[in-house]
């Protein structure tokens, strides 16, 4: 860092630890990945100092030409990637996304089904504390119990009963196929829009490892910095029906001037997800994530539904007389990284919890292989099922340490 070392050696020092831990820590939290060089330059380019509140060619600013080839770019290179008459390229977040959406198709107090937090769902799912909660009347679907997959006799059912505006599917702690034609199916029996936020399984969508939720869905939100591997931010995708109102509800509804610095490096990301090598790369994540349901099992542990079809493994400990918050803590210090994640009917609270979700794709990008995850496990377990003993957790420690050694982050810039 030749400017920032001089310019602020505090921040420039928490971001060298900051890049320290990742280097030396496995990451598992399943909605992290690490991003390559050419991300991290358009991100850090010299777009950063451009207003451009509009959109390509309708600017209320001058001297767009340039981001506007920028933002031209992304939104086809996101239209073709996913198949959508529509892009919008410049929501901050995941959950500005979801936020924009809900204000371009429902009024205040409308009725959208989501699915419970508690069973997977994201808090902008209409959670009470979300502002999706506080502003429309969400009804919440779980889990069927026996199966642990998402209970469409439940879905109908509800969606049924309260006739909803909007259903949303999609989820961050749920390890199966979201089928978007079954969700489908019941939202043109009731009338309903049809929104999926794909956000954790948008790089397996944009390589075919998933089924495409833009082959039903009217709208479907992303983040781009989960499986899709690109900076920090947001996408929306929609039918052509709804493309005015979507673009309204972004600029001006919601955000003000686009960050266009991180819209070029998702036109990069965008640009890389249609690769071969990106193909390559999602099918070791889904190897991975098998190795690791396959691993964990063999260990004594009891996954939620059972198994995985995606990039995420959601652990339930009750089983194994941990609670999540330990279970992440144990880790933690074995090096590592998770987050603890409720199960279904979980006993805990929900900053305590009974499980762990565990992710793939950042040890992926590394360049973990399946054997590189047994190790894991192996790891995992001598600190779970050992939780005080030092030795098992020096023990744990040491296969971390020659992981991280075997596998260095070339992509992460000193
Ligand atoms: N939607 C889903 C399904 C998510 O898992 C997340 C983040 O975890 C979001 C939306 C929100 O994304 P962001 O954190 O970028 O707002």
């Amino acid at each position: 860092f030749n400017y920032l070392d001089k310019a602020d050696p505090e921040i420039s020092a928490a971001i060298k630890r900051e890049i320290g831990r990742q280097e030396t820590k496995i990451e598992m939290i399943a909605s992290e990945n690490f991003v390559n060089y050419e991300i991290m330059e358009a991100a850090g380019s010299a777009l950063t100092n451009k207003y451009a509140e509009g959109y390509p060619g309708k600017r209320y600013y001058g001297g767009c030409e340039f981001v506007d080839e920028v933002e031209a770019m992304a939104i086809e290179r996101a239209k073709a990637l996913f198949g959508a008459d529509h892009a919008n390229v410049q929501p901050h977040c995941g959950a500005n996304a979801n936020t924009a959406v809900y204000q371009a198709v429902l009024e205040y107090g409308d009725t959208v089904l989501g699915m419970d937090l508690s069973n997977g769902g994201h808090l902008s799912h209409g959670s009470p504390v979300n502002i999706s909660g506080k502003s429309y009347n969400f009804v919440p679907y779980g889990l069927n119990p026996e199966t642990e997959k998402i209970d469409f006799d439940n879905v109908r059912e509800l969606a049924l009963k309260h006739k909803p505006k909007l259903i949303v599917a999609g989820a961050s702690a749920y390890p199966r196929t979201i089928e978007t034609d079954k969700f489908k199916a019941i939202a043109d029996e009731v009338g309903a829009i049809l929104m999926v936020d794909m956000a954790h399984i948008a790089g397996l969508v944009a390589t075919g490892h998933h089924p495409n939720p833009m082959e039903y869905a009217d709208i479907v939100t992303s983040t781009t910095h989960k499986t899709l591997r690109g900076p920090r931010g947001g996408l929306i995708l929609c039918k052509e029906k709804y493309a005015k109102a979507i673009d309204k509800a972004i600029f001006p509804g919601t955000q003000g001037g686009p960050l266009m610095h991180i819209i070029a490096a998702k036109a990069v990301c965008f640009k890389e997800a249609a690769e071969p090598e990106f193909k390559i790369y999602q099918q070791q994540v889904i190897d991975n994530a098998q190795a690791l349901a396959k691993a964990l099992i063999a260990k004594g542990f009891d996954l939620v539904s059972g198994g995985t079809d995606n990039h995420l493994v959601l652990v339930n400990l009750v089983g194994k007389n941990l609670t999540g918050k330990r279970a992440e803590n144990l880790l933690d210090e074995a090096n590592i990284t998770t987050n603890k994640n409720a199960v279904p009917n979980d006993p805990q609270s929900p900053f305590v919890t009974s499980g762990l979700r565990l992710g793939t794709p950042a040890m992926t990008s590394r360049g973990f292989k399946e054997e590189d995850v047994e190790k894991t496990v192996e790891a995992m377990a001598l600190v779970l099922d050992n939780p005080d003993d030092p030795k098992a957790m020096e023990q744990a420690k040491a296969i971390v340490k020659e992981l991280c050694q075997t596998y260095p982050l070339h992509t992460i810039q000193k």
